[in-house]
């Protein structure tokens, strides 16, 4: 039997490994294989190269990089001396990736070569940036990330200064309801032992080193870079893809007998939607976790039957370390009403809703939720007063909408932000793009309220079709009619091609209403 993990910092945890299994696969990525004492040396050499240009505890070091070995290399050599891993979005503008290594006070950025442009802008817009290194490739300015690493010996890094309550990760959140926040995240967060233990625990979670991982999410997000450290920590093997597509993850699955992933809901929507679905092999698959942004339960019955394996949901945010929530395979029966719920707190979360003067609900009753966890992050980086606006008494205020049944499960109702109120009565988005996501011509929806002289907001629903559907709004608003009360149904219909989504595939339902609010909001 192994040996408990008693790593409380990235660096402990290689170490661990590296005793133990130091021949067994840690990452797949293309054709290169990387074992986990390969993975310790490169950690060992990142961190050493790192030393060498003046990069120590609390520096700030970029990366702009599709999801490689790579990325997870440099993640553990910059936390080996201390220093902290900004996970930049490479889908966001120059402009805004600049804020960010300005607010940030980056001082070394690490990019693929596709990000030179950019990486030239953010050089020249942030003082304190003064090294850029290029992954893979290279460019006429900066050196290659392997010349760069030069002939430093392997294994000869300096000891470990970070502690578990030094920060690691400054993630920034998918800024799904405004600017992008810097959530600095310490060791702790991945690390506490009442987390990850009772976690890991859990059956759909107990991922052991045979496990075939594939890691298919963004690693600049909580959900996508959490389970490559779930799949590090269990000693698993992760397949890496640099950027999701159905195509890749059709193909990867039965390849590399993929046993575990996580995907958010409009990943899975795009594995439905692609004609070699039906047909391909998922009989490796032993787990599916899906998650960050709600699941139509159409489409959540769609993938169950198709993947015809265990399904996890994970609810969670940035500035929780990611899962809070989970509701487990045995709550996955068709026609079951937990089909809706989010889930179980895990056992080291404390999960209250309350109304707006702070009180706790009654149960059943919808307010914001609030969690507690020892996995919270430290602060927003320099914003004080948000960071005094969210986490209070150690609980942070989540901006969600939800509601606690009798057995304890948690259902979402949307964002706080995005309730509607239509006539006086509060609306959850959410109810009304269930009922119109179950009609068989609808593929995608949103449903938001728009400005209206007789009933404030008016309740509307933003659908795209299934190619060679059809369907009228008189239709669609009568199909809600049979589901839901008649004064949450939409009023108006509104047909597009696609829906603004961040690249969490979350909806940017503020972009939706924009045209509307112009000048109101
Ligand atoms: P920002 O805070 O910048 O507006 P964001 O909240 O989308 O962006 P994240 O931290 O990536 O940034 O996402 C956390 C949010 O995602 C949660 O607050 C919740 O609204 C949503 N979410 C996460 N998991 C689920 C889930 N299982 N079901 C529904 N919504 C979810
Ligand atoms: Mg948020």
């Amino acid at each position: 039997m192994d040996t408990p993990l008693t790593a409380r910092t990235f660096s402990e945890l290689i170490d661990h490994h590296a005793t133990r299994r130091p021949d067994h696969i840690a990452t797949h990525f293309n054709e290169r294989q990387l074992s986990y004492s390969g993975l310790q040396q490169q950690r060992d050499s990142v961190a050493t190269a790192l030393q060498g240009t003046g990069i120590g505890p609390g520096d700030r070091v970029g990366i702009l990089a599709k999801n490689s070995d790579r990325y997870i290399e440099l993640l553990l050599g910059v936390t080996h001396v201390g220093a902290v891993v900004v996970g930049l979005n490479w889908r966001l503008s120059a402009k805004e990736l600049s804020y960010i290594s300005n607010d940030s006070d980056m001082r070394c950025l690490f990019i693929d070569s596709g990000f030179a442009d950019v990486a030239e802008q953010l050089i020249d817009s942030s003082p304190s940036l003064t090294q850029v290194v290029v992954i893979d490739g290279s460019t006429p300015n900066w050196p290659n990330l392997d010349g760069w690493l030069g002939d430093t010996p392997p294994g000869n890094s300096a000891t470990t200064p970070a502690t578990a309550d030094s920060p690691a990760l400054q993630l920034y959140t998918s800024g799904t309801t405004g600017n992008p926040k810097g959530v600095v995240l310490p060791h702790r967060a991945f690390f506490d032992p009442w987390v990850y233990d009772e976690v890991a625990n859990m059956a759909w979670n107990r991922i052991a080193p045979e496990d075939k991982v594939l890691l298919a999410m963004p690693f600049f997000h909580v959900g996508g870079i959490g389970l490559a450290f779930m799949a590090l920590r269990a000693g698993a093997c992760s397949v890496i893809v640099p950027e999701f597509s159905p195509a890749a993850f059709i193909d990867l699955v039965p390849a590399h007998k993929i046993t575990r992933t996580f995907l958010v809901p409009a990943a899975l929507r795009a594995v439905l939607l692609d004609s070699r679905a039906a047909n391909a092999d998922w009989s490796s698959l032993s787990h599916v976790i899906y998650g960050a942004a709600p699941m139509p339960e159409a489409l959540l019955l769609e993938a169950l039957t198709l993947l015809k394996c265990k399904f996890v949901q994970n609810y969670g945010m940035t500035e929780l370390c990611g899962t809070v929530v989970h509701l487990p395979p045995e709550d996955h029966q068709p026609g079951s009403p937990r089909l809706r719920a989010a889930g179980l707190p895990t056992p080291t979360t404390e999960l209250r809703i309350i109304d707006q003067t702070g009180n706790d609900v009654a149960t059943g009753e919808v307010g914001e939720i609030i969690i507690r966890s020892p996995a919270t992050m430290l602060e927003y980086w320099r914003n004080p007063a948000a960071t005094a606006e969210t986490l209070i008494d150690g609980f942070i205020h989540t901006g969600d909408a939800g509601y606690l049944d009798e057995d304890g499960y948690l259902y979402i109702f949307d964002r706080m932000k995005d309730m509607i109120i239509s006539g006086g009565e509060n609306i959850y988005p959410i109810e009304v793009e269930n009922a119109v996501f179950n009609h068989p011509a609808v593929s995608d929806a949103a449903v938001i309220g728009i400005p209206d002289d007789h009933w404030g907001e008016l309740v509307t629903a933003v659908v795209v079709l299934k190619e060679g559907s059809a369907v009228t709004e008189a239709e669609l608003i009568s199909h809600t009619k049979d589901q839901i009360a008649s004064y949450k149904c939409p009023k108006r219909v509104i047909f597009t091609d696609e829906l603004p989504r961040n690249a969490s595939g979350k909806i940017l339902k503020r972009e939706l209403r924009q045209p509307f609010w112009a000048g109101r909001e």
